[in-house]
């Protein structure tokens, strides 16, 4: 398979190629599928006890709260937008993948609301994902789940373990909202403590902040499960999704319906070491890079969403002034719910800043880079000067200083070359400054990353350990 895509890239770029490009002598090209975060038949994202126990909190809570003599039925049907939304300066070209619609087969097969397998046996839910990078995007409070349409708050949960892996009977972090016309929206799996301080009883608008995305309850990664019942009854389950295989209800409930299938570039990166992508519930290290060394090989890497065999996606590294420097393109040859490739390129030798850009489906998506940083005085990033770790090369102990940060706990991770944490601590924060020493003797000679990261800022500094 790999051989046959080396070789496709190949026959490419040697037919297509401009005689005035600069030359490039690696041409490999790496990648395929990434995993969904998804359950089975078996372990649901909500068990038959949950259901019967959330059932029973609602119909408690509504009738504690006087709910039930406030809400004036009305036919309107509810109308959802989107609800999720990026967050904390996420500028991702796009950041999340459907893993899962409604099973509209009430057998034991699988059917989703287009007539297509994008769902599990017995599925009720639609699940999203956030990607790439699940569990960084989780850590960093990235992508908020807001509420899809106006309503009560009738249930809540928070304070569970939020970093499941398995299909298992955990309990969920949930908000269920009931809307004007009686129906209920069921928000599932959020990050532990990230819920609105808003407690049962109170109403939220459309788009208001619930939580962050999680991987709470039976979960095997972050995701989030957006449920959606015509009353506070389980049994009565609709499909907001309209299509030839609902047999729930014929109208869509989305203001908007986005389409069944939406092939789209999610992130362009350019690299110098590889992403790591360590599996649940690992952090991952997405080593993205912004300055290089001139004429060096880097790793030009795209995520994707939907692809779709036989489209293909356009690649080119632009110089400073608009021409193009490179232009390569990836085929597909396979369907992938979701799906990474890279290609290992040889960077321009002249000092500028260039722009990778990777348009698919007639979406651009690009990422800015710059050669030869220290000559043109760019600086990689505003809050490096606030980070400094000596000695470096480091012997016996590594020192790392915090000057004139904001004040919060800030982790402190060291990584090896392929990725392993080898040291992992936490600095609080509480003057604006601080140090903190790390024992490197037991480690062996090589190159090490750095991590130092808070809520708000995350700085990663190359380390040399040689004892
Ligand atoms: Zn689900």
């Amino acid at each position: 398979m790999k051989l046959i895509i080396t070789l496709i890239s190949f026959i490419v770029l040697g037919a297509f190629a401009h005689p005035s490009f600069a030359q490039n002598t690696a041409q490999e090209e790496f990648g395929g599928s990434l995993p969904a975060r998804t359950n089975d038949a078996a372990h649901p994202c909500i068990s038959k006890q949950q259901y019967e126990f959330i059932e029973k909190r609602c119909a408690e809570n509504i009738k504690t709260l006087h709910l039930d003599n406030k809400e004036q039925r009305t036919t309107t049907s509810t109308t959802f937008s989107w609800p999720l939304e990026p967050a904390n300066g996420l500028n991702d070209c796009g950041y999340y993948v459907i893993f899962n619609y409604v099973d509209e087969d009430t057998t034991s097969g699988i059917k989703d609301y287009n007539c297509g397998a994008v769902t599990y046996d017995g599925h009720r839910g639609t699940d999203i994902g956030t990607e790439p990078y699940p569990f960084y995007k989780m850590d960093h409070n990235e992508v908020n789940v807001i509420a899809a349409a106006p309503g009560t708050i009738i249930e809540k949960s928070d304070g569970f373990f939020d970093r499941n892996c398995a299909m298992n009977s955990d309990t969920a972090n949930y908000i269920i909202i009931q809307h004007t016309d009686g129906s209920v929206a069921l928000y599932w799996h959020m990050k532990k403590f990230s819920l609105t301080s808003k407690v049962v009883g109170q109403t939220v608008v459309a788009g208001e902040f619930l939580g962050v995305v999680g991987s709470s309850g039976a979960a095997t990664g972050p995701h989030l499960h957006f449920e959606v019942w015509s009353t506070i009854s389980s049994s009565s389950l609709r499909d907001p999704w309209s299509g030839a295989c609902n047999h729930y209800n014929p109208a869509s409930w989305w203001a908007a319906q986005k389409p069944y299938t939406e092939p789209a570039v999610l992130k362009a990166q350019v690299n110098m070491l590889p992403v790591v992508l360590p599996g649940c519930d690992t952090t991952e290290t997405p080593n993205e890079d912004s300055c290089f060394a001139p004429g060096v090989t880097a790793k030009f890497y795209f995520f994707l969403r939907n692809e779709t065999a036989g489209d293909t996606v356009h690649e080119r590294i632009i110089n400073p002034d608009g021409s193009n420097f490179l232009i390569w393109t990836h085929n597909s040859l396979t369907n992938y719910l979701y799906s990474y490739w890279y290609f290992n390129r040889v960077l321009p030798s002249i000092a500028g800043t260039y722009t990778y850009e990777t348009k698919y489906n007639g979406i651009t998506c690009s990422k800015n880079f710059t050669v030869s940083c220290a000559t043109l005085g760019v600086q990689p990033n505003a809050d490096d000067e606030k980070i400094r770790v000596f000695p470096n090369p480091a012997n016996t102990v590594l020192d790392i200083a915090l000057n004139d940060v904001d004040n919060a706990p800030y982790s402190l991770t060291l990584r090896n070359i392929v990725g392993q944490v080898v040291s992992k601590d936490i600095e609080e924060i509480t003057t604006r400054n601080g140090q903190r020493s790390i024992p490197v003797a037991a480690f062996p000679n090589g190159i090490y990353f750095l991590e130092v990261a808070s809520g708000k800022m995350r700085i990663v500094k190359k380390i040399i350990i040689q004892n």
